[in-house]
């Protein structure tokens, strides 16, 4: 087991849901964490104490729009240099291509592949120099197979994970890795508010609606546990991970089986 303790990390998108989990895991484990969000500090204040109460490591926030590329230039610079590189911020449209408003689109590719591709860019130097670096990007499932009215999401996670791949080529032998994690369904905002959907469109109740999300894709029939991201991520910096690069891996319950 590494030693993490020290260590600084990223995480992009952490204020919610798996972002939230893989950085109060990489705190109790002594990282020095940097969280992203869009919300104020004021909502984020609450977050930040949770973590610091895990953790003796320093505990900050950044407040930046990752969809805009003056953003992501300004927290690259703020946080110095990034032992571990979390790419997790990530949003979700729904709709036929047809009524696919063009806006949403572009953010989705913005946000959910292209800053991925800025913050690798800008914090990679040190990673190479220092010889030990992690990137981890938050894929999905939908990074390895499609589903239909979710071509933005589709296209940007499978760019995602040959972004991984290419990453992880380029820096084969030097001690920095890179790998995705493709989730399955997990019961964040994002997904939730897919089931509302549900719920609306459908007008079944908030059990069915859920039972019919997990039914349709999860065999499992059990969401993913925020938590096990962190966990995953623990996993990806020790030494038994030394040669896992380039890796996309499916945490899914069952999902890509059949
Ligand atoms: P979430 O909605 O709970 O959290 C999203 C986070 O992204 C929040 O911290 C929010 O502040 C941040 N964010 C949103 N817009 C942003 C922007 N423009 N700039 C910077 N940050 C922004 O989402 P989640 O479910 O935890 O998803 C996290 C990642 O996991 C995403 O990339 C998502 O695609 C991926 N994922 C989620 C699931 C799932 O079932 N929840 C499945 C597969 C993949």
């Amino acid at each position: 087991m590494k030693n993490l303790s020290g260590k600084n990390a990223l995480i992009t998108g952490s204020t919610s849901g798996i972002g939230r989990a893989i950085a109060k895991e990489l705190a109790r484990n002594g990282v020095n964490i940097f969280l992203n969000g869009i919300e104020s500090i004021q909502e984020v204040t609450p977050i930040i104490e949770e973590m610091s109460i895990v953790s003796s490591a320093s505990v900050n926030y950044i407040r930046a729009d990752l969809s805009c590329v003056e953003d992501i230039t300004r927290l690259c610079e703020s946080v110095g240099e990034i032992d571990i590189l979390i790419n997790n911020a990530g949003i979700q449209h729904v709709d036929f291509i047809e009524n696919f408003p063009v806006k949403q689109w572009e953010r989705i590719l913005a946000l959910n592949l292209s800053a991925a591709f800025y913050t690798t860019r800008a914090l990679i130097s040190p990673m190479k120099r220092k010889g030990w670096g992690r990137i981890i990007n938050i894929a999905s499932v939908h990074g390895l197979v499609a589903s239909a009215q979710k071509s933005a999401y589709v296209a940007a996670k499978h760019g995602l994970i040959g972004l991984t791949k290419s990453v992880a080529l380029e820096n084969a032998g030097n001690g920095v890795t890179c790998n995705a994690l493709c989730p399955g369904w997990v019961l964040t905002p994002l997904v939730q508010k897919q089931i509302d959907a549900k719920m609306q469109t459908q007008n079944i109740s908030l059990e069915q609606a859920t039972h019919d999300l997990l039914f349709e894709k999860q065999p499992s029939l059990q969401f993913v546990r925020p938590e096990d991201f962190g966990q995953w991520v623990v996993f990806l910096c020790t030494t038994a991970a030394d040669q896992m690069t380039g890796s996309a891996i499916n945490i899914d319950g069952g999902w890509l089986a059949r």
